[in-house]
């Protein structure tokens, strides 16, 4: 007969549970010291271990010997329970809505177990019970007797009638992590002797999305899909054979080519996939190309087969960091309205269209996305005589070698002098094994205001639009503690290792961190990206992770907000200047 892997390899004892720690330390305490409750509630998303550990529970405060906490699996209790005995009885409220079982509970609840100290009712999915049959419930949770323990597992506990809620014990399942799901498939392949690729492994995990079960299923799925569990076979069982053509409407998007991006949207429609499918691959992707864009530990990071990384990181080096996000919000936005228009396909192509038509908005970063286009534009075009030579430098020398060709040239350099945005904003400070090239927003950066020269000062003409309080700032520690640059670099990684929320990563993946006293300060150049990290749930997923690092205030701001650094920054510039009068107004 054949038995799924999730039953197969369901845990027996608690140190085989895949996470959860935080409700199983609880239990094994109550079970070792003795103090067990009348009523508990499993709360959490489907396939997390509600059941699993409801089971070992109910086993383990029955056993006569058990083993930190854990049922022993030997003694005549356990092995009677393992056969099925009478004392542990589980019902799944989904199937019956429950009224005649809660009825019938009430009276067999009253006789004593046969086997061992306590009788465990196990009620799955409880919030699907009836008013009637909740009330049943609750005169027996009222007064239970002493032998009665009731767990109650649901994926809804807002749907349970807070007279129920108050009786119990509640615990909160998590959803499991992308790696504890990984670590979990490959013991149980090493253990089944199925040979795999590891990308194969990561993408079945991916598609667990934090549920053991679920996760179990795919890998079910695709085993029996060939001898080998192969990085192509997942992606055909899975149905996301198409990555290539997901990747290639990303480069269309971020390119402005609208008309191939069309046509993109057109070839996967057809080949039947769903537009809310659709959308959520192209956020994914987004989000994997900001990652290769912005992380020296991308390809790690994302554990995916060398050609698709090559090829997402070829997109990468062609696309702009603010054409990235203003993509990624505008299908984020999308998406999350798509349960509420008329014609899903309409509102795909729409996003599409306004993604890929950056010159029919205002905001700032279509804006942005403009000026870059033009720039490229101008810097392909040789330069008319008649342009200012300031212009025509700017435009025509490499941002990256400005620097240095003013090394040698310029004297000013060596009384400490130090030309603002010499290096590009993520510099090996927080990644170590950074690649080579420099993040576009440096380059942009570069571009726009390549290197202030002693003679503009001179002429009393600082460029107006980056105030130059922050470049020296940006460098400066805070009292005591590490560069700004590199707390905001642990904080992008911890985010990604620890949000399932790939919008915000995006969101904060291009921004500039200064300390301001003990406040580090996150400048953004966009208006969205700062109306998006200022929303409540956004700002508390932020502030969790930078408590973790011990970082104790933060806030986000607008490129060229003034504040009261901007002063002493000016003060600062007038210091490396000595003798030129400098104004800024
Ligand atoms: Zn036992």
């Amino acid at each position: 007969m054949h038995v799924s892997l999730y039953r197969k390899f369901r845990p027996d004892t608690f140190d085989k549970m895949v996470r959860q720690e935080h409700v199983v330390t609880i239990l094994k305490n109550q079970i070792i010291s003795g103090a067990i409750g009348h009523a508990y509630l499993f709360s959490g998303p489907r396939g997390t271990g509600k059941t699993s550990v409801a089971r070992i529970f109910a086993r383990a405060i029955n056993c006569e010997h058990p083993q930190d906490g854990s049922p022993c699996g030997k003694c005549p209790t356990c092995r009677a329970l393992a056969a099925g005995g009478l004392d542990v009885l589980e019902i799944d409220a989904a199937s019956n809505n429950g009224v005649d079982e809660m009825r019938d509970l009430r009276e067999k609840v009253l006789y004593p177990p046969t086997e061992g100290k306590y009788k465990v009712y196990i009620v799955d999915e409880v919030h699907m019970l009836t008013g009637s049959a909740f009330n049943a419930l609750l005169k027996t949770l009222e007064e239970p007797p002493a032998h009665a323990v009731f767990i109650l597992a649901t994926t809804e506990p807002h749907k349970i009638p807070a007279t129920i809620l108050s009786r119990c014990m509640r615990m909160d399942f998590k959803l499991i992590p992308q790696e504890d799901l990984k670590a979990h498939l490959m013991r149980i392949l090493d253990e089944i002797g199925k040979p795999y690729e590891r990308e194969a492994v990561s993408a079945i995990a991916r598609a667990g999305a934090g549920s053991d079960r679920d996760m179990l299923s795919i890998a079910e799925m695709c085993l029996s899909y060939g001898d080998k569990l192969t990085y192509r076979g997942v992606t055909e069982v899975l149905g996301a054979a198409d990555s290539r053509d997901t990747l290639a409407l990303c480069d269309a998007l971020l390119g402005a080519q609208m008309p191939v991006a069309l046509e993109g949207v057109e070839r996967i429609l057809a080949a039947g996939k769903a537009v809310g499918v659709i959308m959520r691959d192209l956020l994914v992707t987004l989000n994997q190309i900001a990652i290769v864009k912005l992380c020296a530990g991308a390809e790690k990071l994302l554990s995916l087969p060398q050609e698709q990384f090559a090829a997402l990181k070829e997109v990468a080096s062609r696309a702009d960091g603010r054409a990235i996000l203003r993509a990624t919000e505008i299908l984020a936005r999308a998406e999350s309205e798509l349960r509420f228009v008329s014609s899903p396909r309409v509102a795909l192509e729409t996003a599409i269209m306004r993604i890929s038509l950056p010159e029919y908005e205002e905001s700032v970063d279509a804006l942005m996305v403009r000026v870059k286009a033009l720039e490229e534009a101008l810097a392909r075009t040789p330069m008319p005589l008649a342009a200012p030579a300031e212009v025509a430098q700017a435009a025509v020398q490499p941002p990256r070698e400005a620097p240095s060709a003013q090394k040698k040239s310029d004297p000013a350099e060596e009384d400490g002098y130090i030309p603002p945005m010499e290096e590009p904003i993520f510099s090996e400070a927080y990644f170590s094994d950074m690649p080579q090239e420099p993040v576009p927003a440096a380059q942009e950066r570069g571009k726009a205001e390549p290197v202030v020269k002693r003679e503009s000062v001179a002429k009393q003409e600082p460029a107006p639009a980056a105030p130059p309080a922050k470049t020296e700032t940006a460098a400066a520690p805070a009292a005591g503690g590490e560069p700004a640059e590199v707390v905001y670099g642990r904080f992008i990684r911890t985010l990604r290792r620890t949000s399932k929320n790939g919008v915000l990563f995006t969101m904060c993946s291009d921004l500039e961190a200064v300390y301001e006293g003990d406040m580090l300060v996150l400048y953004t150049a966009s208006p969205t990206v700062l109306r998006s990290l200022s929303r409540e749930d956004h700002r508390e997923m932020m502030k969790e992770v930078f408590t973790g690092l011990g970082v104790a205030q933060f806030e986000v701001r607008l490129k060229g907000e003034r504040s009261k650094q901007d002063k002493s920054g000016l003060e600062e510039l007038k210091k490396n200047f000595e003798g030129y009068p400098i104004e800024i107004k």
